[in-house]
């Protein structure tokens, strides 16, 4: 009897553990790999798919009401949510059957089941069947947190359930100041619902760049989104259908939802990591892993969302990738998590790409910032009052562009292009040599001539 039934098992049928099994597979090793809920993991069930899914249907409305400068005549549109809902299911299901075909066709066994570890080599399904495997890796991604267990937290919904509310709310209260609640508060709005987002902190968007917050913040307040820093929801009752959200800076507010997005959480619990031997990072609460993945286990792996490293679908992807590439391609892959563009589908739109001003100027003695902010031409004929944000950050010493972050239609995919440039380090120089595509936003990364801020660290006496 062989003395393992699998050379793999991976635990989590998400983004990362369906690239590690399917290329795994693909190199000739037995993988297994069980998924507790749905074929394609957070990312393509209750995640970025379904998510940008709502936020184009809720840019439709935007583009009829900016139809009017261009001449159309739209007899008033009706907007019907269990439709969009139906739809967004059919897709996500046809997406989740591909999915579990690829990983079928590549070799790998599914198991539709939670799996937990005995010990190092025994993996135990929820049929009760016991696996030994030779390796194992743990991607069973994050959850989301509710925070601190205030009274009437039980009518608070997360993004899992606003996937699949029966009805658009009329009014809804959103927590979270980050690119969830962010995303969110645009789709509900776009969709017509009253939202309110409130925020402990001093500014949403935690994280980002000051002029990235301050302008989205701005923009969104001009689209009509309520939003109030400092203050946190402490108490929800609920009286009938009706909501009220007591906040702690003394205002009560009425709505027929209340959704938190305050954080996510390594889904670590109950995986049996003790029984295993697999430490735990004390700083965020995922598992510790090293540049290869590997745990304080030398047979167990973990990627993605569970590692709590940088919580990407393209990250938790590229982790996979190289995980089943060094163990059984006979080629070692390290994840370089430098320079990771990364997007905000609220509304506008957030690219960005590499260092904050603040960042590049704790790092750099030399820092020159190239900024501006323009009306976007689509805005001239339609009368939308909004602007466009463009900020290049630069090591003043080198020349190199060392961020790039933009507010406006299409950031994302701006951003996703000089992401590329940034990689290759590009300079300034190279930025303003590229000929401009006129006329584009985008014209205006080549086109900034003179820094608008110069700042220059004197040395050390
Ligand atoms: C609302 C929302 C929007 C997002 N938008 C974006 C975006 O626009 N762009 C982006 O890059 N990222 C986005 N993300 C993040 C992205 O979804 C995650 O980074 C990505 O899914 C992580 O992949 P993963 O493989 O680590 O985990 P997951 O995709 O979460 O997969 C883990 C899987 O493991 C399963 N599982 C857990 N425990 C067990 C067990 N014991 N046994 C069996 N199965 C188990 C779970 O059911 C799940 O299917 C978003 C996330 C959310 C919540």
């Amino acid at each position: 009897m062989a003395e393992f039934d699998v050379d793999l098992f991976v635990i989590g049928g998400g983004s990362g553990g369906v690239r590690a099994a399917r290329i795994a597979a693909g190199y000739g090793a037995r993988v297994m790999i069980a998924e507790e809920y749905r074929m394609g993991g957070t990312c393509v069930i209750r995640g970025c798919v379904p998510k940008k899914l709502l936020v184009m249907a809720s840019h439709v409305h935007q583009e009829i009401e900016d139809a009017a400068g261009f001449g159309w005549t739209i007899p008033p549109a009706t907007f019907d949510w269990p439709t969009l809902i139906a739809n967004k299911d059919k897709e996500i299901a046809r997406l989740e059957a591909a999915y579990t075909t690829n990983v079928e066709k590549s070799g790998a066994r599914i198991v539709k089941t939670r799996a937990v570890l005995e010990d190092a080599h025994t993996v135990r399904l929820g049929t009760g069947e016991v696996v030994r495997a030779k390796m194992v890796l743990i991607a069973t991604g994050g959850a989301p947190n509710h925070g601190a267990a205030i009274p009437g937290i039980e009518h608070v919904i997360s993004s899992n359930e606003a996937f699949h509310l029966a009805a658009l709310p009329r009014r809804i209260l959103i927590q979270g100041g980050g690119y969830i609640a962010l995303e969110f508060a645009g789709i509900f709005a776009g969709l017509g619902s009253d939202v309110t987002v409130v925020y402990r902190g001093d500014n949403i968007l935690r994280g980002f760049d000051e002029d990235v917050r301050s302008h989205l913040r701005g923009e969104m307040e001009k689209a009509g989104i309520t939003i109030l820093t400092g203050c946190t929801v402490t108490k929800v009752d609920k009286h009938g259908r009706e909501f009220t959200s007591h906040l702690s800076s003394g205002p009560s507010i009425a709505s027929d939802q209340v959704m938190f997005a305050i954080g996510r959480h390594p889904n670590v619990r109950g995986l049996g990591l003790e029984k295993a031997g697999v430490a735990i990072n004390p700083h965020n609460g995922g598992i510790t892993v090293d540049g290869f993945s590997r745990t304080s286990v030398p047979n167990i792996y973990a990627i993605g969302d569970v590692t709590h490293r940088v919580n990407l679908t393209p990250v938790a992807i590229r982790e996979g990738h190289a995980f089943a590439d060094t163990q059984f391609g006979k080629r070692s892959v390290e994840v370089d998590h430098a320079d990771i563009p990364t997007a905000v589908f609220s509304q506008p739109e957030v690219g960005t790409v590499g260092l904050t001003e603040a960042e590049a100027r704790a790092q750099f003695s030399h820092v020159d910032i190239y900024k501006a902010s323009f009306r976007p031409m689509k805005a001239t004929m339609s009368g939308r009052d909004t602007r466009v944000l463009m900020k290049l950050v630069v090591d003043g010493t080198s020349g190199r562009v060392v961020g790039c972050h933009i507010v406006g239609d299409g950031a994302a995919e701006m951003v996703q292009v000089v992401a590329i440039a940034v990689r290759m380090k590009a300079t300034k120089a190279d930025f303003d040599a590229t000929m401009a595509l006129h006329p584009t936003a985008a014209e205006e990364l080549v086109t900034m001539r003179t820094p608008t801020a110069r700042y220059v660290r004197e040395a050390a006496e």
